[in-house]
């Protein structure tokens, strides 16, 4: 077992692949040393990352009414989530949605449409709307998230100009019946497979928090280093009410930090997201997650909001972090404090008034 986190990390950039055993330790690692292991972490991703961080952008291109199962997703059929349903947006609609994204400095447009797969007329649409997307942005990358893929339309995408194929394995083989019948965890393989095989960068990643054990979750991040996955987004359960985990809430921020770093220490040189469901399990930690993962997506998420687009940034800002692409004009450096801040608020509760006291 190694020394200390240091040392792991040590160990890591010099090309050690971490073990399962050495991710179970870091998982379960105390309380009284998450600032060290965050510090290790950090030093794998300032070494391939440096002060970057990847912004991203969701636009769901088509909400609900999914036929699958997945007991984690509110978009599955009759699931009484109370989400948006609508059915594809036109180029023209997508188009504009992404460029709110891109003026808030995304290089990468995710296009996300719900279904267990596309048909070969819904590639198409998908393929319009990039053409129009790459029209206007040539620079922007363009993530298609579209469920499982059949022969040929991995290959159809990148013709459109799709650069990577997003599907995530969410959790362990072992774990995978567990939340969901309708489709296997071989499935998922295989759609990443596909899409690596047509030269799509493959994006997949996880879910936590779904009861899955630390086994089952280190197994789940061996499987991506496996898959080869080249960016990894790590979601949070949202326990939707109306789903199957409806009041799971398994996760801790400190945990929720201890997940990213494993992921990081197991996947070094891969671009590490933290995905859906990051506000509301890291919390306050936020800003030390950035010394570990190098990518968020900006704003709000398929079905459910984010924090404000404008706190992301600032976050980054403020953590002395630079958003990828913007280098050149933004020196990473935050602006003092009262430079934009409001006037303080003067008291006016507690002691000398007859109001409550802010306690
Ligand atoms: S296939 Fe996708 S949209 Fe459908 S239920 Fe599963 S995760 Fe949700």
């Amino acid at each position: 077992m190694f020394k200390n986190y240091a040392a792991l990390a040590d160990d890591v950039l010099a090309g050690h692949a971490l073990t399962r055993d050495e991710a179970l330790a870091l998982l379960n690692s105390p309380e009284e040393e998450l600032l060290d292991l965050v510090a290790a972490a950090s030093r794998l991703r300032r070494h391939h990352f440096g002060t970057s961080v990847k912004v991203n952008y969701l636009v769901n291109l088509k909400s609900g009414l999914c036929p699958e199962d997945c007991g984690y997703c509110s978009q599955r059929l009759n699931a009484g989530t109370g989400i948006l349903r609508y059915s594809w947006l036109s180029p023209e609609q997508a188009v504009e949605q992404a460029e709110h994204g891109i003026r808030g400095g995304a290089s990468r447009v995710c296009l996300v449409a719900s279904g267990r797969g596309p048909s070969n007329r819904e590639v198409g649409k998908v393929a319009g709307i990039v053409e129009a997307l790459k029209t206007e942005h040539p620079g922007v990358e363009v993530c298609a998230c579209l469920g499982l893929l059949k022969d040929g339309q991995a290959e159809a995408l990148g013709a459109a100009g799709v650069d990577a194929y997003n599907h995530n394995l969410n959790t362990a083989e072992a774990n995978y019946e567990d939340i969901c019948t309708t489709h296997t965890f071989q499935d998922r393989v295989d759609t990443v497979h596909r899409a690596q095989e047509a030269g799509l960068s493959p994006c997949s990643g996880l879910i936590v928090g779904m009861t899955e054990t630390d086994e089952e979750l280190v197994d789940a991040v061996l499987a991506l280093r496996d898959l080869g996955s080249d960016s990894i987004p790590v979601n949070f359960l949202i326990p939707f009410d109306g789903t199957p985990l409806e009041g799971t809430w398994e996760l801790t921020p400190q945990r929720s930090l201890r997940i990213l770093a494993v992921v990081r220490f197991a996947c070094p040189g891969q671009e590490l997201r933290m995905a859906g469901g990051r506000e509301m399990h890291l919390r306050s930690l936020q800003p030390l997650a950035l010394h570990v993962v190098n990518s968020l997506f900006l704003g709000d998420y398929l079905t459910s909001e984010g924090q404000a687009a404008a706190a992301d940034l600032e976050m980054i800002r403020d953590g002395g972090f630079t958003v990828l692409g913007q280098e050149a004009t933004d020196d990473g450096d935050a602006a003092p404090a009262a430079a934009d801040a409001e006037q303080p608020a003067l008291r006016r509760r507690g002691a000398g008034t007859e109001l409550a006291p802010n306690a």
